[in-house]
């Protein structure tokens, strides 16, 4: 089944593709596997998948010695200081960085582990809807300081959207963060560039790729929904 509704994926993300005169070649598909079994997640994989995505430390610790270790850990959810030092070498990108302090202590903890970890800055686009990420119009600025941090990598922009009934609502926030990004590649900050757009969820991930996506992050329209128990 898992198979199946991959399958369903890949084809949208063709066709997405294909109408917006992109190349397939430059958008990943993030297969978010949170609350999902070990088991489910190498169906996945088997069938090609190498970039997944989780929101909590404790679980991509669990399923990291369990899987194999070419995945693509990528981690996309809220992230707490005290818990960098657990993932920094195991993860392959941090897509939720939102604070100077958050940044601070990635970069410390990569220095010690001797690693390079590339980050996304979240930023909330769409007000209301997220706890998380960094306002608009304090982006560049967060940006320009963490630049100068050792060991960390800025490589671009992340937003989740609210959830909406026609994902043609979304299309201008993924706009908004498209241009955004454009501003700050025009700016010429070193260590930083703007290569990858992190926007698209189940929902609307067709239309984030027609506004620019550069990695899609993609869970229930995969795995199914998800049950949280308690
Ligand atoms: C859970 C989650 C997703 C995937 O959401 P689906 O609607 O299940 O595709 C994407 N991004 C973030 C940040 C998430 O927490």
């Amino acid at each position: 089944m898992v198979k199946d509704n991959l399958k369903i994926v890949r084809d949208n993300i063709k066709k997405a593709c294909e109408e917006s005169k992109r190349d397939e070649k430059d958008v990943t598909l993030i297969a978010v596997s949170k609350t999902k079994p070990v088991e489910l997640i190498k169906e996945v994989y088997d069938e090609g998948v190498r970039d997944f995505g989780e929101n909590k430390v404790q679980e991509i610790l669990d399923k990291y010695d369990k899987l194999p270790g070419d995945i693509r850990w990528h981690m996309i959810g809220h992230l707490q200081t005290n818990k960098v030092k657990y993932i920094v070498d195991k993860v392959y990108m941090i897509h939720s960085v939102d604070s100077l302090k958050l940044g601070k202590e990635i970069s410390k903890e990569a220095l010690k582990k001797n690693v390079k970890v590339p980050i996304l800055i979240e930023v909330n686009v769409s007000k209301e809807e997220s706890k998380f990420g960094v306002a608009y119009e304090d982006t560049l600025e967060l940006i320009r300081e963490l630049a100068l941090l050792p060991n960390i990598m800025v490589k671009g922009l992340m937003t989740v959207a609210p959830y909406v009934d026609d994902p043609e609502e979304n299309s201008t926030i993924f706009c908004k963060l498209r241009e955004l990004s454009i501003d700050i590649n025009g700016k010429n900050i070193d260590n930083v560039s703007m290569e990858c757009l992190s926007m698209g969820m189940s929902g609307d991930y067709a239309v984030a790729i027609r506004e620019g996506a550069g990695c899609v992050r993609v869970g229930t329209s995969i795995f199914g929904e998800r049950v949280y128990d308690q």
